[in-house]
């Protein structure tokens, strides 16, 4: 089966530096079940086309299982080497990886920038016809072409094959197509060659963050992505939390850990001269210990350094640090030394993969939570989703959150006047302008707040960080004098 992705955007051969693979060359990767030819049929200033051409060898796949007896045909002589499957989404997650989550080691900006696509596979079996190519494309802002094939064309009266030649354009990110083929491809046919269990769940969560959960046809995506195993399918569907109708979902970018690793580092280099990093864990670890609490999350933990301060403290007897990267969560198991600890000292720690854009039974029962410097890394929209998440649904009864000051950003004698303090930063706010969401926040889900700077205050724009310590209203843990201390 065939793919090709072609764009119109000027100069179009950078198309091949958003791939990863080079206009001029053709390659070719060995998948195991068959493989993959990646090679360009126009590379041109004006229009560019990669093709991934997938040859699937059905007859090696069989060969070895060792079922020799009740085998069928069909195992031998099947659609697979012809028609869009699960295959090509695992060739597209082997082959485009990087092109996938939107890492461009060249070309960073236009990997995040919307360009012309135009996108055709020949030929994809869809169950429920052009209607249902529709209704899962469509929504995600594609204009959608089918072209049907007849099932012999000297017997029209037979009708079309179930096998259509599809295209779709949009004016999208490169990542984001992507993404959306390898999610909905298996999904227009309903199969998969493996076997499906909770590891499909993750990745249908991961690969739908920022689209899935406003998707019309999330549920129709869902049951037939988990091959309608139903405790997949709930599980997945109670994890979606739908944006607040009138949030938007555009342009949500998936993170991408490499760059954030990157961007960690300039942010580090920024805030280095006076620490703020471990001023700011000080501060959080004291409002925890205030809290009294002793089953705490760390939300967003990035490489752990607040989970090693909360492990040195018996008093916090049970540590669970969540993360949307695998790759900062392996740093962070590497730098706890959880395998060289002794039982009781690691047993009180888990890390745990997760979008806090997601509902999360995970994440329930705990007395406290710490979210720091992890909010402005959410995209506006899904701002609505992780406040229902945090405060509606796990519901701690003392959350810890920081954000950077963004008044304090002309203090930074290298920050350039309007520019974030990191680049995966998607908003930085006004002290006013968190006082107003976190209060937002308390009257919508029943907390109180206090805001407390964090570093050097600055009598004009106030201190580089600022924290918020929310109170659930229904907690032991709120006294009077909080409550009226502001009113
Ligand atoms: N709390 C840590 C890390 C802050 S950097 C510290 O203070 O050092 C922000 C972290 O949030 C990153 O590790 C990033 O992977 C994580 N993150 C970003 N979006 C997320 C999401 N939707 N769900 C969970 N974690 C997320």
């Amino acid at each position: 089966m065939l793919l090709t992705i072609r764009t119109t955007h000027a100069p179009a051969t950078d198309l091949g530096y958003l791939l990863g693979k080079n206009p001029a060359r053709s390659q070719r990767f060995d998948l195991g079940f068959g493989t993959a030819h990646v090679f360009y049929p126009e590379a041109t200033e004006e229009a560019c086309t990669a093709a991934l051409l997938l040859d699937v060898d059905p007859v090696g796949l069989v060969r070895g299982r060792g079922n020799g007896d009740g085998g069928t045909l069909d195992q031998y002589v099947n659609d697979r080497p012809y028609a869009a499957s699960s295959f090509l989404s695992v060739a597209l997650s082997r082959v485009l990886r990087s092109a996938m989550s939107g890492v461009s080691r060249d070309r960073p900006e236009l990997a995040a920038t919307a360009i012309p696509l135009e996108a055709r596979i020949t030929v994809v079996p869809v169950r429920g016809g052009a209607e249902v190519l529709r209704r899962l494309f469509e929504p995600l802002g594609y204009v959608v072409d089918a072209e049907a094939h007849p099932l012999d064309p000297a017997h029209p009266e037979w009708g079309d094959s179930r096998y259509l030649t599809v295209t779709l354009r949009a004016e999208t990110r490169l990542a984001a197509l992507l993404t959306h083929l390898y999610v909905l491809i298996p999904v227009l046919d309903g199969a998969k060659h493996y076997f499906v269990g909770d590891e499909e769940v993750e990745k249908l969560l991961r690969h739908g963050e920022g689209w899935l959960a406003a998707h019309p046809e999330r549920t129709m995506i869902a049951s037939r992505y988990l091959k309608r195993r139903r405790s997949l399918v709930d599980q997945a569907l109670a994890r979606l939390v739908e944006p607040e109708p009138d949030a938007a979902d555009e342009g949500a970018a998936p993170d991408e850990p490499t760059l954030a690793a990157v961007r960690d580092a300039e942010e580090g280099a920024l805030e280095a001269r006076i620490s703020l990093h471990q001023q700011r864990l000080e501060t959080v670890m004291q409002a925890l210990r205030e809290s009294g609490a002793a089953r705490v999350l760390d939300l967003g933990c990035g490489e752990g350094k607040l989970l090693r301060m909360l492990l040195a403290e018996p008093r916090f007897t049970e540590i669970v640090g969540m993360d949307v990267s695998h790759r900062v969560l392996e740093v962070a198991a590497d730098r706890l030394k959880l395998d060289r600890q002794p039982p009781r000292v690691r047993d009180r720690v888990r890390l745990i993969h997760g979008a806090l854009t997601y509902r999360d039974g995970r994440l329930a029962g705990y007395d406290a939570a710490a979210v720091v410097e992890v909010i402005e890394h959410l995209d506006a929209p899904r701002l609505a989703a992780f406040e229902r998440v945090l405060w509606e649904y796990a519901r701690p009864e003392t959350i810890v959150l920081t954000t950077p000051n963004a008044e304090y950003n002309v203090r930074w004698p290298t920050l350039p006047a309007g520019r974030f303090r990191h680049r995966d930063h998607r908003f930085e706010w006004t002290r006013a302008e968190f006082a107003e969401w976190a209060e937002g926040v308390c009257a919508r889900f029943g907390y109180i707040v206090r805001l407390l700077p964090v570093g050097p205050v600055d009598e004009e724009v106030g201190a580089p960080t600022q924290m918020a310590v929310f109170t659930r209203t229904d907690s032991a843990m709120v006294d009077v004098s909080l409550e009226s201390g502001d009113g």
